[in-house]
C-alpha cells in the first residue's frame, strides 16, 4: 500500500529543473521530522516539523491521505495530465518521502509508465535511503534532487546523513544533484564545512535554497543564501513557488 498525498500540475519551483512545467505526485510518511524547519498548528495541536507537515505527519493527516491498492489509477491521473497539456510535462516524486516506496511494485510500475511515456522523472528525497538498482532498474533512468538535511534541520547527524545511501544515489541515478535548503544563520562558513563534509568527494552540482516555506520567511533568507552561494561557488536556487503563490496548496 501507498499513500497519496496531493496531486497537481505546477512549474518545479527549486533545483537544476526549476522554471519546468511538472506533474508532482506528493506522497505521505516521512522517515525524519526536521523540528527545526518550523512549527505549526493544526487542530489546537502545535506540530514541528518541515512545511511538508501535513506528508509527513501520519498520525495527524493519514485519514487525509489517499490510500493506492492498486497502480492504474495513478497511471490514469498521468496520463490525464499528459493528455490536457498537449505535451510531456516533467514528473516530480516529492513528499514526505518518497524513497519510502522506491521498492513497491504499485510504486515502481507508477515511475516505469512515466519513464515509458517519455516524462523525465525527479525523485526529491533526503537521501537517506536508496533503492536496489540491480532489482529495480528504471531507477537508473531518473533524477535523484538530493536535499540532505543539514544540523539546522535540528535531526541528529547519524539519522539525516547516510554516507552508503547518497554514494548510491549519486553514483547510480541519470542525474543526481544536492539541494541544501540554507537558513540565513548558517550561511557563512560553518554551513559551507557542513555541505562539503557531505558532498565535497562528489561532482555532483551543488544547489541552495534558502529556507522559505512563505514568502515572507523566504525574504528574509534568500540574499544572504545568495551571497553564501557566490562567495563559496555554488548554485543559487530559488522557490519560484513562493514567489509565484506564496503558500497556496497544491502549488
Ligand atoms: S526530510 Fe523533508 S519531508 Fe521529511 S521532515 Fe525533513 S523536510 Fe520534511
Amino acid at each position: 500500500m501507498i499513500y497519496l498525498v496531493e496531486h497537481f500540475f505546477s512549474i518545479q519551483g527549486e533545483g537544476r529543473y526549476a522554471g519546468v512545467p511538472s506533474v508532482f505526485l506528493r506522497f505521505g510518511g516521512c522517515n525524519l521530522r526536521c523540528p527545526g524547519y518550523g512549527s505549526y498548528e493544526v487542530d489546537g495541536k502545535i506540530l514541528f516539523g518541515c512545511d511538508t507537515v501535513r506528508a509527513v505527519h501520519e498520525k495527524y493527516f493519514a485519514s487525509a491521505w489517499q490510500q493506492i491498492g492498486e497502480a492504474e489509477s495513478v497511471i490514469e491521473i498521468l496520463d490525464r495530465y499528459v493528455e490536457e497539456a498537449g505535451y510531456v510535462p516533467d514528473l516530480v516524486l516529492t513528499g514526505g518521502e518518497p524513497m519510502l516506496y522506491a521498492e513497491n511494485p504499485i510504486f515502481y510500475e507508477i515511475v516505469s509508465h512515466a519513464l515509458e511515456k517519455g516524462m523525465r522523472v525527479t525523485m526529491e528525497t533526503n537521501a537517506t535511503l536508496a533503492p536496489d538498482f540491480e532489482k529495480f532498474p528504471a531507477y537508473r533512468r531518473i533524477v535523484f534532487a538530493m536535499a540532505v538535511k543539514l544540523s539546522d534541520s535540528k535531526e541528529p547527524e547519524k539519522r539525516r546523513i547516510v554516507p552508503e545511501a547518497i554514494d548510491a544515489l549519486a553514483r547510480n541515478g541519470r542525474e543526481s544533484f544536492f539541494k541544501f535548503t540554507i537558513s540565513a544563520r548558517l550561511a557563512n562558513r560553518e554551513g559551507m564545512e557542513e555541505i562539503e563534509a557531505i558532498a565535497g568527494r562528489y561532482e555532483n552540482e551543488i544547489f541552495c535554497m534558502p529556507r522559505g516555506e512563505n514568502i515572507a520567511l523566504l525574504r528574509e533568507h534568500a540574499e544572504k543564501v545568495a551571497l553564501f552561494c557566490m562567495k563559496y561557488g555554488y548554485r543559487y536556487t530559488d522557490r519560484l513557488h513562493i514567489r509565484l503563490w506564496n503558500t497556496e496548496e497544491r502549488r
